[in-house]
């Protein structure tokens, strides 16, 4: 940056240089920095990299083409990618960008033209993205998490609530989940946007669900009070887990928003292949199934992962961030066979275990060395049934064992298939 001649300070962020005029900030910082209390003061705006994209699009003489964007607590990047596969099935020109790999400057500022844009935003990326204007939008759940950055629940979800702000076409929200409805609600958008629910039942008027294992539409067609059109079937949605085809369902909204045929949904389901480490089925071994969803890193991720099993031997632990699992482990309780549990925070979901399912078997691994997966492989294979999953779910981040959540997955994915080749 000096190079370029661009005055460059190393420090806290606690004051704001004279005669700036704007603040880009990455989406970590939180609000609360005195750097942005002082910009506020002096009347400076602060943008985050979304901001920046949204307002630079269309500047390199391409076509600013229109956002379809996603946000939510769990399911974003899944629901993005499916969206993604959908437009692409339609013959659209697309990318699956923001918080997920590509980012929007680059998308925006790159080569290449696109037709419109799968967009997946953060809670920190939406504060910072003031006038941010999706042509529509989903909020797929609302669940506590990055609490300590957004400083309670409902500054969260007034930050998630910002995505329908503005929106032309529709605001998608989660019918199980009425904060999502009411974010809608709560919205200002354009003349004539609708309110478009998705549901794992059958869908009223103007919702998506499921009726006798097929996605049907009741909102992107001629007579809604009447008249359903199948999209696809369950069976084309991998893994067909409840909360999968409820991102599934997220995703087909937004693309029948969009203009998009029944047969590009269902094309574009059936082509998904979901990122690694997300209920991840690795290996079947003497009828018990092993399943890795690493990245189930807080209580609302694997609350939905334990109920796509019916019998399951859980591996869960590491970094709490502050989450409890009393919830979680009662909603669970009548589905475990058995826990084994590692990592820093794993006496918090003991003591939960011990209040509200004291007959469950639970292994507690004192040991934090690169061995403790496999070890933990070994001793949920000794509790598990034939018929049992043994699913790694943690709960938790991977941090004070593991690199990232991918480490983890790929260690508990070595550790089930030495095993598989050892019982081969
Ligand atoms: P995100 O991008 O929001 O972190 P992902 O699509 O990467 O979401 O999924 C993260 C984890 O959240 C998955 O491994 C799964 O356990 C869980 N998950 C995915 N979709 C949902 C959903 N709709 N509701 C609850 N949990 C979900």
């Amino acid at each position: 940056l000096e190079a370029l001649g661009i005055a460059v300070r190393l420090g806290d962020g606690a004051t704001l240089p004279p005669s700036t005029e704007l603040v880009v900030t990455a989406p970590g910082w939180q609000p609360d920095k005195p750097l942005f209390l002082a910009a506020a003061e002096a009347g400076v705006p602060v943008w985050g990299d979304v901001e920046l994209a949204w307002r630079l699009r269309g500047d390199n003489g391409r076509k600013a083409a229109p956002w379809l964007a996603v946000t939510g607590t769990n399911g974003k990047t899944t629901t993005v990618r499916m969206l993604a596969s959908i437009l692409e099935a339609a013959g659209l020109r697309t990318a699956a960008v923001g918080n997920i790999g590509v980012s929007l400057l680059d998308a925006v500022l790159g080569e290449s033209e696109y037709d419109v844009l799968a967009v997946e935003l953060s809670s920190y990326q939406l504060h910072w993205a003031p006038s941010l204007r999706a042509h529509s939008a989903a909020v797929l759940n609302l669940a506590p998490d990055h609490l300590d950055w957004h400083g309670s629940m409902e500054a969260y979800a007034a930050d998630k609530g910002r995505v329908y702000e503005g929106n032309t076409v529709a605001c998608v929200y989660n019918v199980a989940d009425p904060a999502t409805e009411d974010l809608v609600r709560e919205a200002d958008v354009e003349e004539g946007c609708r309110a478009i629910g998705f549901t794992l039942g059958a869908p009223g008027p103007s919702q998506l669900g499921v009726v006798d294992g097929i996605l049907v539409d009741r909102a992107f067609v001629a007579n809604r009070q009447k008249q359903a059109q199948e999209l696809a079937e369950v069976s084309d949605v991998t893994p067909p887990a409840p909360h999968n085809i409820a991102n599934a369902l997220a995703a087909a909204a937004l693309a029948r928003a969009f203009g998009v045929e029944p047969a590009a949904v269902r094309d574009g389901l059936r082509a998904f292949r979901p990122d690694a480490h997300r209920i991840e089925h690795v290996a079947d071994i003497g009828e018990v199934a092993y399943v890795d969803d690493s990245k189930a890193t807080n209580t609302h991720a694997t609350e939905a992962s334990l109920a796509a099993y019916d019998s399951i031997v859980w591996i869960a632990g590491g970094l709490a961030k502050g989450a409890t699992f009393d919830e979680l482990v009662i909603g669970a309780a009548k589905r475990l066979r058995g826990v084994v549990l590692m990592g820093a925070d794993r006496a918090l979901i003991h003591e939960a275990l011990t209040r509200h399912a004291p007959e469950v078997p639970v292994v507690d691994l004192d040991r934090t060395d690169t061995g403790a997966m496999s070890e933990a492989v070994a001793r949920a294979a000794e509790l598990a049934r034939p018929g049992d999953t043994v699913l790694l779910a943690p709960a938790c981040a991977s941090m004070d064992m593991f690199t990232n959540y991918n480490k983890r997955g790929e260690a508990f994915a070595d550790a089930v298939r030495a095993r598989a080749d050892e019982s081969a």
